[in-house]
């Protein structure tokens, strides 16, 4: 399916709770979220039949996030049924990595062919801190697990913060390169727990990249495997590879080619937009797939041009990034 401005949108991500077992500081607050229960919530079979339509409307590619993935029940069950839609040819999974060590297995059985997994800081301390629950060491070996399993590329997503972890970014590079893994390095955004936001702390890609370059040599690399949004190079004699997410300093609108489910059944055209379709209600009143196909093509259609982020501090956005899905 086509846009309104040209762009071909298959990929579709899914937030299946806004519930999560760590409290980040740039996400969450320390209390959690309310819990919306099971009336708003969408059930494991409405996703499944949400993804079916979304695929006759041209998605191919799906990403489970959240909120933490891994704590919604079942979710071996829900990987099942979307793998069990021919269209669907890549099922991943954005995750914090605490659940993923024992559930791996059993997962990667059911469909799920890859794993973005976050991991802001190297030292445990500042872990402990920033997630305000700890877990580093599940987080490791959730990562190790995913490169045993051949879930390639294995990605990291790291969120720099300055004056948390900028000094940690060569020791990220130097995972890329002794491993296998892509380490993407993400700008911090406006729009999760605005209590730890400061416009100081949001580092861009570029100052990221000049840090780098002094130690490494880092060299413009095709597309990895997964659809997404970041500028990917390679370190010389390096293993993996690094990768730059910049919504920040270069939005990259004009080549999305993606939707978003939240955990409460509404389809959003854009992350930072508001504007949003009422699946959940359409479900309530009992709309034929018919008449969800349409609503599918009508949140396509009032996709943006392009987000309005760097104007108005996510004043714009009245949810936050585990409600949406990062
Ligand atoms: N709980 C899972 C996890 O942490 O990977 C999936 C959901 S989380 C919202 C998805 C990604 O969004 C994570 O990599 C997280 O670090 C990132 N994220 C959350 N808030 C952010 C912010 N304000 N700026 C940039 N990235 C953010
Ligand atoms: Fe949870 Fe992911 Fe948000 Fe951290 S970034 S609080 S792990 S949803």
């Amino acid at each position: 399916m086509v846009d309104s401005f040209g762009r071909h949108i298959n990929y579709m991500r899914i937030s299946i709770t806004d519930r999560c077992n760590l409290r980040c500081r740039y996400c969450m607050p320390e209390e959690g979220v309310k819990d919306l229960g099971h009336g708003i919530i969408l059930s494991l079979e409405d996703i499944a039949r949400l993804t079916r339509v979304a695929a006759q409307v041209g998605i191919r590619k799906v990403r489970l996030t959240g909120g933490e993935p891994l704590v919604r029940k079942n979710i071996t069950g829900l990987i099942k049924d979307i793998a069990a839609i021919p269209e669907i040819d890549d099922i991943a999974m954005t995750t914090n990595g605490i659940l993923f060590p024992a559930m791996a297995g059993e997962l990667k059985e059911a469909g799920l062919k890859r794993v973005n997994i976050s991991m802001d800081t190297l030292n445990e301390e500042r872990f402990a801190y920033i997630t305000r629950r700890g877990g580093l060491s599940s987080v490791r070996q959730a990562i190790f697990k995913a490169l045993e399993l051949d879930m390639h590329p294995v990605k990291i997503n790291v969120v720099v913060i300055r004056g948390f972890n900028d000094d940690e970014i060569n020791n990220f590079a130097r995972l890329a390169y002794d491993y296998p893994l892509h380490i993407r390095f993400i700008e911090y955004m406006p729009v999760g727990d605005l209590l730890f936001w400061e416009p100081e702390r949001m580092m861009s890609s570029e100052e990221i990249r000049n840090v780098l370059q002094n130690e490494y040599e880092l060299i413009p690399e095709k597309t990895v495997e997964g659809n997404g949004p970041a500028r990917y190079y390679q370190l010389t004699g390096g293993k993996g590879s690094l990768g730059f997410i910049s919504p920040m300093s270069h939005q990259f609108c004009a080549e999305c080619n993606r939707i978003r489910l939240t955990a409460d059944g509404k389809l959003r055209g854009c992350l930072y937009e508001k504007q949003e379709v009422d699946l959940k209600e359409a479900l309530k009143r009992g709309a034929t797939d018919d008449e969800l196909r349409e609503l599918f093509l009508q949140a396509i259609k009032s996709k943006p041009a392009r987000h309005n982020m760097n104007s108005g501090w996510g004043q714009l956005n009245t949810r936050k990034m585990y409600q949406i899905g990062g």
